[in-house]
Protein backbone atom coordinates (compact mmCIF):
# COMPACT_ATOMS: atom_id res chain seq x y z
CA UNK A 1 0.00 0.00 0.00
CA UNK A 2 1.40 3.24 -0.83
CA UNK A 3 0.96 6.55 1.40
CA UNK A 4 -1.40 8.92 0.50
CA UNK A 5 0.70 11.85 -1.73
CA UNK A 6 0.69 15.14 -0.37
CA UNK A 7 -1.36 17.45 -1.97
CA UNK A 8 -2.57 21.03 -2.03
CA UNK A 9 -5.00 20.15 0.71
CA UNK A 10 -2.25 19.26 3.27
CA UNK A 11 -0.18 22.40 1.91
CA UNK A 12 -3.50 24.69 2.64
CA UNK A 13 -3.91 23.31 6.20
CA UNK A 14 -0.56 23.81 7.52
CA UNK A 15 -0.42 27.18 5.94
CA UNK A 16 -3.10 28.82 6.41
CA UNK A 17 -4.46 26.57 10.04
CA UNK A 18 -0.95 25.88 11.52
CA UNK A 19 1.57 28.21 10.58
CA UNK A 20 0.22 31.08 11.94
CA UNK A 21 1.55 29.51 15.99
CA UNK A 22 4.38 28.49 14.56
CA UNK A 23 7.74 30.79 15.62
CA UNK A 24 8.86 32.00 12.80
CA UNK A 25 12.87 31.98 14.30
CA UNK A 26 12.80 28.61 14.77
CA UNK A 27 10.15 26.75 12.59
CA UNK A 28 10.63 29.00 9.97
CA UNK A 29 6.78 29.45 9.16
CA UNK A 30 6.41 25.34 8.86
CA UNK A 31 8.27 25.71 5.44
CA UNK A 32 11.12 23.67 5.96
CA UNK A 33 11.94 20.25 6.38
CA UNK A 34 12.95 20.77 10.62
CA UNK A 35 13.07 22.90 12.95
CA UNK A 36 16.07 23.92 15.01
CA UNK A 37 16.20 25.45 18.43
CA UNK A 38 19.35 26.30 20.69
CA UNK A 39 18.30 25.67 24.18
CA UNK A 40 19.37 28.40 26.64
CA UNK A 41 22.75 28.03 28.07
CA UNK A 42 23.55 25.60 31.38
CA UNK A 43 19.61 23.99 30.64
CA UNK A 44 18.50 20.90 29.95
CA UNK A 45 15.41 19.76 27.57
CA UNK A 46 12.60 17.91 29.13
CA UNK A 47 10.22 16.24 26.64
CA UNK A 48 7.63 13.95 26.48
CA UNK A 49 4.63 13.41 23.95
CA UNK A 50 1.12 12.18 24.44
CA UNK A 51 -1.01 10.81 21.96
CA UNK A 52 -5.37 10.79 22.25
CA UNK A 53 -7.14 8.16 19.91
CA UNK A 54 -10.63 9.14 18.72
CA UNK A 55 -13.46 6.77 20.69
CA UNK A 56 -10.06 5.99 23.46
CA UNK A 57 -8.94 9.28 24.66
CA UNK A 58 -12.01 11.31 23.69
CA UNK A 59 -15.96 10.45 22.59
CA UNK A 60 -15.78 10.31 18.44
CA UNK A 61 -17.61 13.79 17.86
CA UNK A 62 -16.14 15.63 20.83
CA UNK A 63 -15.74 18.65 19.65
CA UNK A 64 -12.54 20.94 18.47
CA UNK A 65 -12.07 22.47 21.69
CA UNK A 66 -12.29 19.76 23.65
CA UNK A 67 -9.51 17.85 21.62
CA UNK A 68 -7.49 20.27 21.44
CA UNK A 69 -7.37 21.31 25.43
CA UNK A 70 -7.47 17.58 26.14
CA UNK A 71 -4.37 17.33 24.25
CA UNK A 72 -2.26 20.31 25.35
CA UNK A 73 -3.92 19.84 28.98
CA UNK A 74 -2.21 16.25 29.15
CA UNK A 75 1.29 17.34 27.76
CA UNK A 76 1.49 20.42 29.69
CA UNK A 77 0.74 18.48 32.75
CA UNK A 78 4.07 16.04 32.08
CA UNK A 79 5.64 19.39 32.26
CA UNK A 80 4.37 20.25 35.23
CA UNK A 81 5.37 17.16 36.78
CA UNK A 82 9.03 17.40 36.05
CA UNK A 83 8.87 21.08 36.95
CA UNK A 84 9.49 22.78 33.10
CA UNK A 85 9.02 25.87 31.32
CA UNK A 86 7.79 24.45 27.80
CA UNK A 87 9.51 26.10 24.77
CA UNK A 88 7.89 24.33 21.47
CA UNK A 89 6.04 21.25 20.37
CA UNK A 90 5.16 19.12 17.51
CA UNK A 91 1.70 18.31 16.42
CA UNK A 92 1.22 14.91 15.04
CA UNK A 93 -2.54 14.57 12.92
CA UNK A 94 -4.32 11.80 11.64
CA UNK A 95 -7.13 13.10 9.74
CA UNK A 96 -10.01 10.85 9.75
CA UNK A 97 -13.92 10.48 10.27
CA UNK A 98 -15.38 12.80 11.22
CA UNK A 99 -12.88 15.16 11.22
CA UNK A 100 -13.44 17.94 8.50
CA UNK A 101 -12.29 21.16 7.38
CA UNK A 102 -14.53 22.92 9.16
CA UNK A 103 -13.35 20.86 12.82
CA UNK A 104 -9.77 21.60 12.00
CA UNK A 105 -10.35 25.14 11.22
CA UNK A 106 -11.64 25.09 15.18
CA UNK A 107 -9.01 22.60 16.23
CA UNK A 108 -6.53 24.78 15.02
CA UNK A 109 -7.84 28.18 16.44
CA UNK A 110 -8.26 26.92 20.04
CA UNK A 111 -4.99 25.07 19.45
CA UNK A 112 -3.27 28.56 18.75
CA UNK A 113 -5.28 30.03 22.00
CA UNK A 114 -3.40 27.35 24.41
CA UNK A 115 -0.09 27.20 22.92
CA UNK A 116 0.11 31.06 22.85
CA UNK A 117 -1.06 30.68 26.74
CA UNK A 118 1.35 28.66 27.69
CA UNK A 119 3.96 30.27 25.32
CA UNK A 120 4.64 27.03 23.83
CA UNK A 121 5.15 28.11 20.03
CA UNK A 122 4.57 24.95 17.32
CA UNK A 123 8.12 23.52 15.73
CA UNK A 124 6.59 21.77 13.30
CA UNK A 125 4.75 18.15 12.97
CA UNK A 126 3.42 15.45 10.34
CA UNK A 127 -0.37 15.20 8.88
CA UNK A 128 -1.63 11.91 7.36
CA UNK A 129 -5.06 10.86 6.56
CA UNK A 130 -6.41 7.94 8.47
CA UNK A 131 -9.03 5.40 9.15
CA UNK A 132 -9.27 6.62 12.99
CA UNK A 133 -8.77 10.21 13.77
CA UNK A 134 -6.03 10.90 16.15
CA UNK A 135 -3.80 13.58 17.24
CA UNK A 136 -0.29 13.39 19.01
CA UNK A 137 1.44 16.58 20.74
CA UNK A 138 5.46 16.44 21.50
CA UNK A 139 6.07 18.82 24.11
CA UNK A 140 9.56 20.37 24.81
CA UNK A 141 10.43 22.46 27.86
CA UNK A 142 13.47 23.55 29.82
CA UNK A 143 14.95 23.84 33.31
CA UNK A 144 18.38 24.40 34.74
CA UNK A 145 20.62 21.24 34.19
CA UNK A 146 19.96 18.57 36.56
CA UNK A 147 17.24 19.77 37.94
CA UNK A 148 14.28 17.88 36.79
CA UNK A 149 12.27 16.10 39.60
CA UNK A 150 11.94 12.40 38.43
CA UNK A 151 9.90 10.17 40.42
CA UNK A 152 12.21 8.09 41.86
CA UNK A 153 13.36 10.90 44.93
CA UNK A 154 11.12 10.12 47.63
CA UNK A 155 12.30 9.53 50.88
CA UNK A 156 11.21 7.88 54.06
CA UNK A 157 9.32 10.74 56.18
CA UNK A 158 8.20 12.55 53.38
CA UNK A 159 5.05 14.10 53.16
CA UNK A 160 2.47 13.22 50.09
CA UNK A 161 0.56 16.11 48.43
CA UNK A 162 -1.83 16.29 45.82
CA UNK A 163 -3.07 19.47 43.93
CA UNK A 164 -6.55 20.27 42.74
CA UNK A 165 -9.15 17.63 43.43
CA UNK A 166 -8.86 14.31 42.67
CA UNK A 167 -11.57 12.27 40.73
CA UNK A 168 -13.19 15.13 38.72
CA UNK A 169 -11.89 13.65 35.75
CA UNK A 170 -13.46 10.68 36.09
CA UNK A 171 -16.78 12.11 36.68
CA UNK A 172 -16.48 14.74 33.96
CA UNK A 173 -15.90 11.81 31.09
CA UNK A 174 -19.18 9.97 33.16
CA UNK A 175 -20.81 13.36 31.88
CA UNK A 176 -19.34 13.31 28.70
CA UNK A 177 -20.34 9.68 27.88
CA UNK A 178 -23.90 10.20 29.24
CA UNK A 179 -24.48 13.74 27.77
CA UNK A 180 -25.28 14.94 30.93
CA UNK A 181 -24.33 17.88 32.69
CA UNK A 182 -22.05 18.57 35.96
CA UNK A 183 -19.28 20.66 37.13
CA UNK A 184 -16.42 18.39 36.72
CA UNK A 185 -17.09 18.06 33.36
CA UNK A 186 -15.12 21.62 32.30
CA UNK A 187 -12.18 19.26 34.38
CA UNK A 188 -12.94 16.43 31.66
CA UNK A 189 -13.06 18.88 28.80
CA UNK A 190 -10.09 21.34 29.68
CA UNK A 191 -7.84 19.78 32.11
CA UNK A 192 -5.77 22.79 33.34
CA UNK A 193 -2.90 21.10 35.25
CA UNK A 194 -0.73 23.53 37.52
CA UNK A 195 2.26 24.58 35.71
CA UNK A 196 3.53 27.52 37.55
CA UNK A 197 3.46 25.86 40.70
CA UNK A 198 4.97 22.89 39.13
CA UNK A 199 7.75 24.58 38.08
CA UNK A 200 8.67 26.12 41.33
CA UNK A 201 8.46 22.83 42.86
CA UNK A 202 12.04 22.47 41.77
CA UNK A 203 14.41 22.31 45.08
CA UNK A 204 11.34 21.53 47.16
CA UNK A 205 9.55 18.20 45.62
CA UNK A 206 11.83 14.91 46.13
CA UNK A 207 9.41 13.54 43.58
CA UNK A 208 6.70 13.89 41.38
CA UNK A 209 4.59 13.06 38.91
CA UNK A 210 1.06 14.14 37.22
CA UNK A 211 -1.85 11.86 37.76
CA UNK A 212 -3.03 10.58 34.83
CA UNK A 213 -3.84 7.11 34.88
CA UNK A 214 -5.61 7.53 38.60
CA UNK A 215 -4.26 8.84 42.08
CA UNK A 216 -4.20 4.94 43.52
CA UNK A 217 -1.85 3.69 40.40
CA UNK A 218 0.06 6.80 40.24
CA UNK A 219 1.19 6.98 43.87
CA UNK A 220 2.14 3.20 43.15
CA UNK A 221 4.45 4.40 40.21
CA UNK A 222 6.05 6.84 42.37
CA UNK A 223 6.73 4.04 45.33
CA UNK A 224 7.95 1.84 42.64
CA UNK A 225 10.35 4.32 41.18
CA UNK A 226 11.59 5.76 44.28
CA UNK A 227 11.18 1.66 46.04
CA UNK A 228 9.22 3.25 49.13
CA UNK A 229 5.66 2.42 50.26
CA UNK A 230 2.84 5.12 51.16
CA UNK A 231 0.50 5.81 53.72
CA UNK A 232 -2.20 7.63 52.50
CA UNK A 233 -5.61 8.64 54.70
CA UNK A 234 -8.64 8.76 52.76
CA UNK A 235 -10.31 11.44 54.35
CA UNK A 236 -7.52 13.74 53.57
CA UNK A 237 -7.76 13.13 49.97
CA UNK A 238 -9.66 16.13 48.25
CA UNK A 239 -12.52 15.93 46.73
CA UNK A 240 -14.97 18.54 45.18
CA UNK A 241 -18.65 18.83 46.20
CA UNK A 242 -19.60 16.63 43.15
CA UNK A 243 -17.00 14.14 44.11
CA UNK A 244 -18.42 13.89 47.89
CA UNK A 245 -21.58 13.44 46.69
CA UNK A 246 -20.64 11.03 45.03
CA UNK A 247 -18.48 9.02 46.81
CA UNK A 248 -20.73 7.41 49.60
CA UNK A 249 -19.09 4.27 49.55
CA UNK A 250 -15.56 2.55 49.05
CA UNK A 251 -17.09 0.98 45.58
CA UNK A 252 -17.41 4.97 44.64
CA UNK A 253 -14.75 6.00 46.30
CA UNK A 254 -12.35 3.49 44.75
CA UNK A 255 -13.94 4.76 41.28
CA UNK A 256 -12.53 8.48 42.04
CA UNK A 257 -9.20 7.38 43.05
CA UNK A 258 -8.67 4.98 40.25
CA UNK A 259 -10.63 7.13 37.59
CA UNK A 260 -7.50 8.75 36.31
CA UNK A 261 -7.52 12.46 33.60
CA UNK A 262 -7.18 14.20 36.25
CA UNK A 263 -3.95 16.12 35.30
CA UNK A 264 -2.77 16.98 39.13
CA UNK A 265 0.28 16.72 40.66
CA UNK A 266 0.97 14.02 43.44
CA UNK A 267 4.61 14.54 45.18
CA UNK A 268 6.31 14.27 47.68
CA UNK A 269 8.43 16.74 49.81
CA UNK A 270 10.54 17.44 53.44
CA UNK A 271 8.09 17.94 56.24
CA UNK A 272 9.96 20.72 56.68
CA UNK A 273 9.69 22.61 53.46
CA UNK A 274 5.11 22.58 54.74
CA UNK A 275 5.03 26.31 55.26
CA UNK A 276 7.11 27.28 52.00
CA UNK A 277 4.70 24.70 49.96
CA UNK A 278 1.30 26.39 51.50
CA UNK A 279 3.18 29.76 50.62
CA UNK A 280 3.66 28.67 47.22
CA UNK A 281 0.74 27.22 46.97
CA UNK A 282 -1.50 30.30 48.03
CA UNK A 283 0.61 32.51 45.72
CA UNK A 284 0.02 30.24 42.15
CA UNK A 285 -3.84 29.63 43.38
CA UNK A 286 -3.32 26.37 43.91
CA UNK A 287 -5.18 23.76 46.20
CA UNK A 288 -2.65 21.66 48.12
CA UNK A 289 -3.62 18.97 50.52
CA UNK A 290 -1.34 16.75 52.33
CA UNK A 291 -2.69 13.44 52.38
CA UNK A 292 0.16 10.92 53.34
CA UNK A 293 3.83 9.99 54.36
CA UNK A 294 6.66 7.94 52.68
CA UNK A 295 7.31 5.10 54.72
CA UNK A 296 9.85 2.05 53.91
CA UNK A 297 8.44 -0.64 51.39
CA UNK A 298 7.52 -4.20 53.13
CA UNK A 299 8.98 -7.13 51.89
CA UNK A 300 9.61 -5.01 48.93
CA UNK A 301 6.04 -4.00 48.30
CA UNK A 302 6.44 -0.88 46.96
CA UNK A 303 2.47 0.89 47.07
CA UNK A 304 0.85 3.29 48.16
CA UNK A 305 -1.93 1.60 51.38
CA UNK A 306 -5.07 3.77 52.18
CA UNK A 307 -6.31 3.98 55.76
CA UNK A 308 -9.31 5.23 57.25
CA UNK A 309 -9.89 7.32 59.98
CA UNK A 310 -8.83 4.85 61.90
CA UNK A 311 -6.12 3.61 60.66
CA UNK A 312 -7.93 0.41 59.04
CA UNK A 313 -6.13 -0.49 55.86
CA UNK A 314 -8.94 -0.19 53.10
CA UNK A 315 -8.65 -2.14 50.10
CA UNK A 316 -10.00 -0.45 46.59
CA UNK A 317 -11.08 -2.73 44.09
CA UNK A 318 -9.55 -0.45 41.19
CA UNK A 319 -6.28 1.34 41.51
CA UNK A 320 -5.67 2.98 37.67
CA UNK A 321 -6.56 3.13 33.96
CA UNK A 322 -5.11 -0.29 32.65
CA UNK A 323 -3.50 0.68 28.83
CA UNK A 324 -3.75 -2.37 27.52
P1 LIG B 1 8.22 16.41 5.02
O1 LIG B 1 7.66 15.77 3.80
O2 LIG B 1 9.56 16.99 4.87
O3 LIG B 1 8.04 15.59 6.25
P2 LIG B 1 5.77 17.82 5.45
O4 LIG B 1 5.19 18.22 4.15
O5 LIG B 1 5.23 16.66 6.18
O6 LIG B 1 7.34 17.72 5.25
O7 LIG B 1 5.72 19.07 6.37
C1 LIG B 1 6.05 20.36 5.91
C2 LIG B 1 6.21 21.28 7.06
O8 LIG B 1 4.96 21.37 7.73
C3 LIG B 1 7.21 20.83 8.10
O9 LIG B 1 7.84 21.96 8.62
C4 LIG B 1 6.35 20.18 9.15
O10 LIG B 1 6.98 20.24 10.42
C5 LIG B 1 5.10 20.99 9.08
N1 LIG B 1 3.88 20.25 9.48
C6 LIG B 1 3.28 19.22 8.84
N2 LIG B 1 2.17 18.82 9.49
C7 LIG B 1 2.06 19.63 10.56
C8 LIG B 1 1.14 19.71 11.65
N3 LIG B 1 0.10 18.88 11.77
N4 LIG B 1 1.35 20.67 12.57
C9 LIG B 1 2.41 21.50 12.48
N5 LIG B 1 3.30 21.47 11.51
C10 LIG B 1 3.14 20.54 10.56
MG1 LIG C 1 6.35 15.00 7.04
Amino acid sequence: MTAPRKNNREFHLIEKLFAPHADAKTAGHLRDDAASYTPTPGHDLVISTDMLVSGVHFPAHAAADVVAARLVGSNISDLAAKSAKPVGCLLNLAIGAPWDEAFLTDFAAHLGTLLAAYEMPLWGGDTVQSQQASVSLSVYGELPSGTMITRAGAQIGDDVYVTGVIGDGFLGLQHALAGTRGDSLAAYHAPRPPLLFGQKLRGLAHSCLDISDGLAADLDHLCTASLKAMRVTLADIPLSPEGQAYADGAETLADLLSGGDDYQLAFTAAPDDSAQLAELAAATNVRLSKIGTVQPPVEGDYRAEFVDRSGQIITLHRRGYQHF
